[in-house]
């Protein structure tokens, strides 16, 4: 490393220490043109600190080589880190560029960290010699995690085949940066500007609010009738729910899903069959027929045929719930005078579902939602945290942030320590991307690299206590439509379900209490992580936790027995439709990665449509998950052949919320405990089963997710 080089940095912000409260990002200090250079000394570094593992004289021990490979690096992890979370919450054309740039040389890293022949060399001998040498369990995990990473990433590849790999990788970079791209490019793009009371017709006053704000977010405060209708879910679903102008939801319905399917630079159909082409390839270089049997390797299912079982076990059930549905949705038109025959298209589903739970429920979400004020179910989860976990929660308006929605808090478990800091970040805009999520600008872990290993290569001033322990800086992202200005943000039900989802991985973050980094929080078999997540949206139908926070946003009164008992009661009504919608796309997911020919299907819109075809979707359940759009599985490869994990994960969290139910209290303290033991905190330092019987006392059954799902009745088996 020269000086220049060294000094080249010496101003760049993401390169030198963090004096900031809990080393946070110093955000402000940020500009777009910082990050290319900070990647590459970022990415020379950890070269560095490899080569000091791989070419030291000492023979291979765990700590010399395990311990010390999941030491390094975190100069890089903590770029990404920032990088990754600007460019999905608060990105602009300048960081999109950045990510087209870096995309490939990122992923050629990654290739050269894991085709690193030394190290592996290194690790493997480990790894055949792992019984023998006295190791923890956590550290034989950490062995068998990364031997394993090194092998799925192509360490055993030879030669030619070694560099094609790479060389795919580094496509398969490139072109899930440019999916995702496409898919904000025609989110943002799309709006439906509503002016007149005749547009507006059927809307209820909190999704005219939000449609202004949108509106005012937009650009368009000027024009004072303007409403307006984005892509973002907590917009288009309340409108394809109220409006009564079937037209206009037509017309937003077929915006919604076609997204990524419209010709010129941002169409996603031929990215999509390229992905596919790839992950073909990347399969057949490990040996394996398709891209299913490869991913499956690494999840608890292990198999195409655990998947399809689980699959086949809800498909049947949920098109016979819907059929019922259907048939209490023609009886609603019948009622209102529609012809018998009138057919129900995917743009009406939602409004003669609406109309149904309003007359056989009697529960609409115009009278709901005043009860559930964004800022109050936010301390509703805190409050059940608090309950559970002993976790409490501080606002931090002093901390550095990167918009003025994020908001910031000190946690602290029942000791009184601080154990994490949490932002969550709450609202739809423009720059972000849709949907929610959780990330980290940094995991929890006991094994923090000492300071002056890193100085002595790069050159880069990254100063650590040596053998500290770091607290995981966690984030939550959601999309909810703003209130109007010195209005509340007021949540549906699904909303709020999403807010405390997004939560339960947050917990997953900050609760970890493990040594190694690559263990640590969220960074778990695929169908494993969906649990702590799902698990804590249990809470969010406890009469408990309702009657204390779900307040009316006028009055201050608590949501009113019989209301609540109306909820509940609505609760199953649409689960078919719900489910249906989600099982299709997880079956067409598995469909396509299934694939065992080298070319993709010519198209694959034609085959989406086959295949729903030949599953029986029925007409009038349209999917809003479509492949031209599908991030999940193609915006990275983390959930490819893998959206059937959130049902997965739901035979797990309905059967370990039965744990509470069986206890009798929703706050069982010793359940409690032990769920944060084996499933909160443990994060991959335990094999799933493992984690989950231990939790349990036994493996998961399924019967507690068919019973959650209404798809089969109480009392009876399955
Ligand atoms: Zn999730």
């Amino acid at each position: 490393m020269t000086d220049t080089f060294t000094a080249s940095h010496a101003d760049n912000p993401l390169l030198q220490d963090w004096n900031t409260p809990h080393g946070l990002p110093p955000f402000s200090l940020f500009q777009p043109a910082h990050f290319a250079p900070a990647f590459e000394a970022a990415m020379q570094a950890h070269r560095d600190e490899l080569d000091a593992i791989a070419q030291q004289a000492d023979a291979p021990s765990f700590d010399n080589t395990v311990a010390a490979f999941d030491r390094c690096g975190r100069l890089l992890g903590r770029v990404e880190a920032v990088f990754r979370n600007l460019t999905s919450s608060q990105t602009s054309p300048a960081l999109q560029a950045v990510q087209r740039e870096m995309a490939g040389p990122l992923a050629a890293h990654a290739n050269s960290v894991y085709m690193n022949a030394a190290l592996f060399a290194r690790i493997d001998t480990l790894h055949e010699a792992r019984t023998t040498l006295g190791l923890t369990p956590e550290q034989l995990r950490l062995l068998e995690r990364t031997h394993f990473d090194f092998v799925s990433s192509g360490a055993r590849l030879k030669g030619a085949d070694q560099a094609r790999y790479a060389a795919v990788m580094e496509e398969l970079a490139r072109l899930t940066t440019l999916f995702g791209q496409n898919v904000l490019h025609d989110e943002a793009s799309y709006q439906l500007v509503l002016r007149t009371e005749d547009e507006l017709a059927g809307l209820p006053g909190f999704v005219r609010d939000a449609a202004r704000q949108a509106a005012v977010d937009r650009g368009l405060q000027d024009d004072a009738q303007a409403h307006v209708i984005t892509l973002s879910r907590s917009l288009i679903v309340p409108f394809l729910t109220f409006s009564t102008r079937r037209d206009l939801r037509e017309q937003a319905w077929r915006a919604w899903t076609s997204r990524g399917e419209h010709l010129g630079e941002h169409d996603n159909r031929e990215v999509a069959r390229a992905i596919l082409k790839l992950r073909r390839e990347q399969a057949r270089l490990h040996g394996y027929a398709s891209y299913a049997d490869y991913a499956l390797v690494d999840r608890m299912a292990g198999t195409q045929q655990a998947v399809k079982q689980l699959l086949d076990e809800v498909w049947p059930r949920a098109l016979a719930a819907v059929e019922r549905e259907r048939q209490m949705l023609r009886a609603a038109m019948v009622d209102a005078g529609q012809g018998a025959d009138a057919v129900i298209e995917p743009w009406d589903w939602r409004v003669w579902a609406e109309k149904v739970r309003v007359q056989r429920y009697a529960v609409d979400d115009a009278e709901v939602k005043p009860y559930f004020r964004l800022d109050r179910m936010v301390e509703a989860a805190f409050d059940c945290a608090g309950r559970l976990f002993g976790l409490q929660f501080a606002h931090r308006p002093d901390l550095p942030l990167y918009h003025p929605d994020v908001k910031a808090y000190e946690v602290r478990n029942a000791s009184g320590q601080v154990c994490g800091i949490f932002l969550q970040d709450n609202f739809a805009r423009p720059t972000k991307r849709s949907g929610a999520w959780m990330s980290s600008l940094r995991w929890q872990n006991r094994n923090v690299p000492q300071g002056a290993a890193l100085q002595s290569h790069s050159g880069v001033a990254l100063t650590v206590q040596a053998g500290a322990a770091e607290i995981p800086v966690i984030l939550n992202n959601n999309n909810f439509a703003k209130g109007a200005p010195g209005a509340p943000t007021l949540l549906s039900m699904d909303d709020v379900r999403t807010l405390f989802h997004e939560f339960g991985h947050g917990l997953h973050g900050l609760l970890s209490n493990v040594t190694y980094e690559r263990l640590s929080g969220t960074q778990v078999l695929r169908d494993f992580v969906e649990l702590p997540s799902q698990m804590f949206e249990h809470w969010t139908s406890e009469p408990a936790v309702l009657k204390q926070h779900a307040r009316h946003w006028q009055t201050d009164e608590p949501i009113p027995d019989e209301l609540l008992a109306r909820i509940q009661r609505a609760r199953r009504f649409n689960q078919g439709y719900e489910t249906v919608r989600y099982t299709a796309s997880a079956l067409v997911d598995m469909a396509v990665h299934s694939l065992t020919d080298d070319e993709p299907p010519a198209d694959l819109c034609a085959f989406e449509a086959q295949e729903l075809q030949r599953l029986g979707l029925p007409h009038g359940v349209g999917l809003n998950h479509r492949l031209v759009h599908f991030q999940h599985l193609f915006s990275g490869s983390g959930y490819a052949a893998g959206y059937y994990v959130y049902l997965w994960a739901e035979v797990l969290d309905a059967d370990a919320f039965d744990a509470f139910v069986e206890a009798g209290d929703p706050f069982d303290a010793q359940v409690a405990q032990a769920l944060q033991r084996f499933i909160y905190a443990s994060g991959n330092s335990l094999e799933p089963r493992e984690a989950f019987a231990a939790f349990r006392g036994r493996a998961a059954r399924v019967e507690p997710m068919l019973r959650k799902k209404g798809l089969i009745e109480d009392g009876q088996a399955a």
